[in-house]
């Protein structure tokens, strides 16, 4: 092969490399642009990574730009580009955790890095100094994004999800280390990202290697986040924040099983507010609304943690109190009436009563399910809605012993 066409394959070699690194980036950066889009929580951090992948995409083209005549924007821009995508990622991180951005770090290690490359310059003679510079501050702010994470990602995903978080984090910490005591090592060694050398081949697949892992483990730590919210929604009542009527469904299966293996009597109490219908069309629905919300609270305040109160209609109340008996059951079923019925409610400046009616059935021998008792608490509700509302109403269990009281 004539020298001068080895000499222009070598020259090339990594533009190819390069191209498909800046591609890569600006690939990630529509997702998470598109994810930023489409999300509401979260939207500033996302918003923030794909700023930094477009940020490295754009070094990236610019690195393919290095060549002779040597230009400022091929070497300082590129480098300051790249230091700010690591500064958004961090911010990012920041805004994840919903911690204060700490700006004036950001923008005083940024200044740091600008004024170096600045007056650095392009020149083949500062590459020593350019390499030093762009991994030293890399490292410096990788180091604190790491430190930023670690100890509240682990509050939130445990340990090992949090060490695989941090672990593209500790990658590039690697690797700008790696790279800042080889140069130190040999000061004329050319580690500089450059087009003609090939011994950036594995620096450069290790920016797409380490891409790939940042990508990857924040999308998963989005999507778990997303995931963990959407969960705890589906078992909520959106409006007083009590569970809904899926989860006591689950507990009261639990609470079964219990019964028939162990013989742990269970309670539950149908409630349901008396003419809350007058309360909307006197007031409004939104003081009806109000209302929910704090005969919610005063209904959770009103019973043990053990039990469950689930908002199962609009004013209706399911609650279930585990190893509770007969007296035992009734008591609690009349702490919960006045709980709300004795005092008056302060609703939109105004004082306003509400009383409720309370049905309450414990599980008995002759129950075929969970059903069976769901259906005598409703009819023992039904009976104090008769008999003249802001009463508790127990029905017998159709059992021969630990028979709750009826009271109506
Ligand atoms: P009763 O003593 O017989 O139970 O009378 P009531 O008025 O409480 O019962 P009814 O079933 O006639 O009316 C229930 C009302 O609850 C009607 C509905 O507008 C209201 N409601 C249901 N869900 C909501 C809600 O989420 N917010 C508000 N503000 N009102 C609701
Ligand atoms: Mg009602
Ligand atoms: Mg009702």
């Amino acid at each position: 092969m004539p020298l001068n066409a080895a000499a222009a394959m070598i020259d090339n070699a990594l533009q190819p490399l390069v191209l498909v690194t800046s591609v890569q980036m600006l690939l990630y950066a529509v997702a998470w642009l598109l994810c930023a889009w489409l999300l509401r929580q979260d939207r500033r951090a996302v918003a923030h990574w794909g700023g930094s992948m477009l940020t490295m995409s754009a070094a990236f083209l610019l690195i393919g730009l290095r060549g002779e005549p040597r230009t400022w924007l091929a070497y300082t821009g590129a480098n300051l580009l790249l230091v700010l995508g690591y500064v958004l990622v961090r911010r990012g991180f920041e805004r994840f955790l919903h911690q204060r951005p700490r700006d004036a770090e950001h923008l005083a290690l940024f200044g740091l890095a600008a004024a170096g490359f600045l007056l650095l310059g392009p020149g083949a003679e500062q590459a020593f100094w350019r390499v030093l510079l762009a991994y030293g501050v890399t490292v410096l702010i990788v180091l604190r994004a790491v430190q930023t994470l670690m100890r509240q990602v682990q509050v939130e995903y445990g340990l090992w999800p949090s060490l695989v978080i941090v672990s593209p984090g500790l990658l590039v910490m690697a690797v700008g280390l790696l790279r800042v005591g080889q140069q130190l090592q040999d000061p004329g060694r050319q580690l500089e990202l450059h087009l003609t050398r090939l011994n950036n081949v594995e620096m450069i697949l290790s920016y797409l290697v380490g891409a790939a892992a940042f990508n990857f483990s924040y999308m998963t730590m989005v999507m778990v986040r997303m995931t963990r919210r959407l969960q705890a929604m589906s078992l909520q009542d959106s409006l007083t924040g009590l569970p809904n009527r899926r989860v006591i469904e689950a507990r009261l299966k639990h609470e079964w099983r219990r019964w028939v293996r162990h013989a742990a009597p269970f309670t539950v109490l149908a409630v349901d507010l008396d003419h809350f219908k007058q309360i909307n069309d006197t007031h409004g629905h939104l003081a009806g609304d109000e209302m929910l919300v704090q005969i919610g609270q005063r209904l959770q305040a009103g019973v043990r943690e053990v039990d469950t109160v689930a908002r199962t209609g609009g004013e209706e109340f399911l609650l279930l109190l585990p190893d509770t008996d007969a007296a035992a059951a009734l008591a609690a079923a009349e702490r919960v009436r006045a709980c709300v019925g004795d005092e008056p409610l302060r609703v939109r400046g105004q004082s306003l009563r509400m009383t409720t009616s309370v049905g309450v059935a414990q599980v008995g021998g002759d129950d075929a399910d969970v059903a069976a008792v769901l259906a005598r608490a409703d009819a023992a509700l039904y009976r104090a809605k008769e008999a003249g509302r802001n009463r508790v109403c127990g029905v017998d269990a159709p059992q021969a012993e630990g028979v709750p009281a009826s009271t109506a």
